[in-house]
């Protein structure tokens, strides 16, 4: 059944709804021209907690085959802060374990390779593992050995056979996708040297709670992590978390660090931020009611100041359309009759219309666009990426365009 009766990671039936955002297209959905006479098909989104170990996760599982296709349009960014964030990650992992020439490190949704590039900077060989055909294709032209295929224990075995054990294995918001825990964690266990690292990296639950950031639920996030219900997880596999790092990136992240039992010295940063968890409440109802109750005011918030604009005969487009925006265009109603048009960089969503909303979106590497059409406000989607957007659309700014960030609160800029 797609509708969960017990939790995805400890299999407790105590689950409690708080959060409903209503029925959604999946967010990486893009419709072809052709495509919008046909049905769309919408699926719930609600957010329940686990009151056994505390993980907020969604109440439904969208099947992955319809979620992962052979058109899925994302690419991870290869310039701007994004980069750099994947350079240093590989940098600083690969001088943490020492790796040489010999070592193997493994990428489970290595996308088009960026993670993995680093890496092979830095020496190691590299493999990576991502279901979608496509992307995997890009991958492998920029030299990335890439498996197209959902990592599973099969899998990992194969991958071990073909090239050995691995001394790191990596996944940059991945674990939060997987449905099957036990089957991934096992999968891990079976393709990780003695002595290795399983190092995850994640957006942290207790940012979204504080910066509500809502839209970050979608079908693709099954789970909203948090450090206390990984821990507990693990160690039913015989694996302990070692070591946690806090990142800024994606609106807060944390990267865990995850070794087999005894084979690391835990660091203390891990009770650290057990505790900082606990004082946050964001494993109790209370505080998860309260963020519930503040999404829907966000949302009464967001449509005013649309339509005052509207009002006003502003005119209004979207700049970038990351999965996440697809999530607050559909729960906030913006569509065609508010919204004119979206920009994005990559050429993957071009041509296309935002799924839902049915939005269309134009190929726009800067503000060409935006000019032309006379925009007055550009409603940023991937607000976690301002700094980098912002400046690159000086000419825009210059003849008076404006911004609108809507998370965590909307403002104009
Ligand atoms: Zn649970």
């Amino acid at each position: 059944m797609p509708a969960i009766r017990s939790c995805r990671l400890c299999q407790s039936r105590k689950l409690v709804p708080y959060l409903d955002l209503g029925f959604h297209p999946p967010s990486d959905r893009f419709l072809t021209k052709e495509e919008l006479e046909g049905p769309e098909t919408y699926y719930p989104l609600k957010v329940v907690l686990c009151r056994e170990c505390g993980i907020s996760q969604l109440s439904y599982t969208v099947p992955p085959e319809i979620l992962y296709q052979q058109d899925y349009p994302y690419e991870s960014p290869t310039g701007g802060s994004g980069g750099r964030h994947y350079a240093e990650f590989a940098a600083a992992a690969a001088k943490r374990s020492r790796l040489s020439g010999k070592d193997l490190v493994v990428d489970i949704g290595s996308n088009v390779g960026t993670l993995l590039q680093g890496f092979k900077k830095a020496g190691a060989r590299v493999l990576g593992i991502d279901p979608a055909e496509n992307i995997a294709k890009i991958a492998r032209k920029r030299g990335i050995p890439t498996f197209a295929e959902f990592f599973s224990p099969e899998v990992a075995r194969r991958a071990r056979k073909r090239y050995g054990a691995a001394k790191i294995i990596v996944g940059t918001n991945v674990f939060a996708h997987v449905g099957d825990h036990a089957a991934f964690l096992r999968g891990v266990d079976a393709l990780l040297a003695p002595g290795g690292t399983f190092i995850f990296e994640s957006p942290h639950f207790l940012y979204l709670v504080n910066n509500l950031e809502y839209d970050t639920v979608y079908s693709e996030h099954l789970l909203y992590l948090s450090l206390r219900p990984v821990v507990r997880l693990v160690e039913r596999f015989g694996f302990e978390v070692f070591r946690v790092e806090e990142y800024a990136i994606h609106g807060g992240s944390f990267r865990v660090f995850i070794g087999r039992k005894g084979d690391h010295m835990i660091e203390k940063n891990v009770a650290e931020l057990l505790k900082k968890e606990r004082r946050a409440g964001i494993h109790s109802l209370p505080r998860l009611a309260e963020f519930a109750q503040r999404v829907e005011e966000h949302r009464r918030e967001l449509i005013a100041l649309i339509d005052g604009l509207r009002a006003k005969r502003k005119r209004i487009a979207i700049v970038s359309t990351p999965a996440k925006g697809m999530t607050l265009l559909n729960y906030c109603k913006l569509g065609t009759e508010r919204i004119d048009f979206a920009t994005e960089i990559s050429s993957l969503k071009a041509g296309r219309f935002t799924p839902g909303g049915h939005i269309p979106v134009i190929r726009d590497p800067k503000d060409r666009e935006l000019i032309k059409a006379k925009i007055d406000y550009a409603l940023l989607l991937a607000w976690n990426f301002a700094d980098d957007i912002i400046p690159k659309m000086a000419g825009y700014r210059r003849r008076g365009g404006k911004f609108i960030i809507p998370i965590p609160w909307p403002k104009i800029e």
